[in-house]
């Protein structure tokens, strides 16, 4: 896809300065295998997805860190720390596969704050973000339904990997393996093709 690289290229600002950070965390990993159907693994198909973002983000200058290159157990206190020591960071997309064959793009769900301490409190530190985490997850939800033919909901949850990131951040479920082909690479190239095409409009 050239043309859409060409495109991001010259819309990512600031690639001759420092480049812009994305950390892609593919869920799962080692014994906890998510789900599976059919002999198709939910912690290998976020993997390879994990993996070619971050080969199309680099081709363009961006920097794409993932929380795990290898079929590794991973525990949230790991993926908790590995998102702190990428503060900085502009854009968190965690991958899952979703119990249903429609995909899902959850955004944090933060409790509203009673002191203003508490908007500095760790838990909260999405908190000034959400508006552009709501921004993204639009941004992802209308390109895999408009380039990769998915039905898409937009969700929200305290999840705390979402919570606690300081940057725009989205949680990505990809549909059930009975209800999309895995298996076929076109399929699995229009998905990261659209979710790039997700950060293309985010960035606009
Ligand atoms: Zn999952």
């Amino acid at each position: 896809m050239p043309l859409l690289l060409l495109a991001l290229a010259l819309l990512w600002p600031g690639t001759a300065q420092a480049s812009p950070v994305v950390l892609i965390d593919a869920g799962h990993g080692g014994f906890d295998h998510g789900i599976k159907h059919q002999g198709l693994r939910e912690k290998d198909i976020v993997l390879q997805v994990a993996k070619a973002l971050k080969r199309h983000l680099e081709l363009l200058g961006v920097d794409a860190i993932l929380s795990r290159r290898l079929d590794r157990q991973m525990s949230i206190s790991e993926r908790l720390a590995w998102l702190k020591a990428h503060e900085g960071a502009q854009v968190l997309l965690s991958l899952h596969l979703s119990s249903t064959q429609r995909a899902r793009v959850y955004v944090a769900w933060l409790p509203r704050a009673q002191t203003p301490q508490e908007l500095y409190l760790w838990q909260h530190r999405q908190r000034p973000y959400l508006p552009q985490s709501l921004e993204l997850a639009r941004a992802v939800l209308q390109s895999l339904r408009r380039e990769a033919g998915l039905k898409v909901s937009l969700l929200q949850l305290p999840l705390p990997l979402l919570s606690q990131a300081a940057s725009a951040a989205v949680l990505l479920e990809l549909p059930h393996p009975r209800a999309a082909p895995y298996d076929n690479p076109m399929f699995r190239d229009s998905v990261v093709e659209a979710i790039l095409k997700g950060l293309l409009r985010y960035v606009q």
